[in-house]
């Protein structure tokens, strides 16, 4: 394998699974050191006991600063320091039609899916521009962020605001060095859709088949997928890009960003 990460520390936040857990077996396989950061303790304890030396586990629930705040300083005291953020944890969070959504549902799902990447965000900003840079920040969109139709409405309304800040906080850094990204991944078979598509999280590998049906490549997205995006985004290869939003959706969004309406 590569060594084009040797030496640098990431913090993934929902390591524990999915593609969250994928990319941090990627960016070890590739010489990183990385923090599993999850509100999943035993899941997240057991990768990074799998990983071994290279992997730490910080539990983590993104909507909290001080959480946040302690997976990024454990990058820095237990492997000297910060390189890559991926804000990625996340869920699918409340469903139904406008007029039925419960502000409290609401406030739940942006709370995971934008305050938690703000967070991030924020306090990895802190710690790489006071290492004096450069570094890469990396938040897990969706195809829902790009459109309507494609997800629930506050997912949508969440991940359209992921894009944003992408964007919003690029600008800001770029004089450090630091480069800021997007993945909009489409569906993926990851513990989230098994759980959406069958009532079991570990049902992925059928949802990987239903997903290959219906795939314009003919395959199905998977968590490895969206690792392989967040590799090149973390590394040198990625050095001029910033404020971009990588769509990995198995072509899907090809014709056009509609393709379907979304069954509230
Ligand atoms: P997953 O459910 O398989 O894994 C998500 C991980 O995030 C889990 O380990 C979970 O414990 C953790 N998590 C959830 N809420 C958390 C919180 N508040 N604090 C800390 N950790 C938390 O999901 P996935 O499919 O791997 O999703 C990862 C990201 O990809 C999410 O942001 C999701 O919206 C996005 N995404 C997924 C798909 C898809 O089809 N799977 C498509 C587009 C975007």
């Amino acid at each position: 394998m590569g060594e084009r990460l040797d030496g640098r520390v990431a913090v993934i936040t929902g390591g524990a699974a999915g593609i969250g857990e994928a990319t941090a077996r990627l960016l070890v396989e590739h010489g990183a050191r990385v923090v599993i950061a999850d509100r999943d303790e035993d899941r997240g304890r057991a990768v990074a006991a799998e990983l071994g030396d290279p992997a730490r586990f910080a539990p983590t629930d993104v909507t909290s600063e001080a959480d946040v705040e302690g997976a990024v300083r454990s990058a820095v005291d237990g492997f000297g320091r910060l390189d890559i953020m991926f804000n990625n944890a996340g869920i699918i969070g409340v469903t139904g039609p406008i007029g039925e959504i419960g502000l409290g549902d609401w406030t739940h799902t942006v709370d995971v899916l934008l305050h938690g990447v703000f967070l991030g965000t924020k306090h990895a900003a802190r710690s790489l521009v006071a290492q004096g840079g450069p570094g890469s920040i990396i938040s897990t969109a969706s195809i829902a962020g790009l459109a309507g139709g494609l997800g629930p409405h506050a997912y949508t309304a969440a991940k359209h605001a992921v894009i944003g800040l992408t964007k919003s906080v690029a600008n800001e850094l770029a004089p450090h060095g630091i480069r800021v990204n997007a993945i909009a991944p489409g569906s993926t078979a990851t513990p989230m859709t098994a759980a959406a598509s069958f009532g079991d999280p570990g049902r992925t590998a059928e949802t990987a088949e239903l997903m290959a049906g219906a795939s314009p490549l003919g395959y199905a997205t998977l968590p490895e997928d969206i690792a392989a995006a967040a590799l090149y985004l973390a590394g040198d290869d990625a050095r001029n890009v910033s404020g971009h939003t990588l769509v990995v959706d198995a072509g899907h969004t090809t014709a056009g960003l509609t393709p379907g309406r979304f069954n509230q």
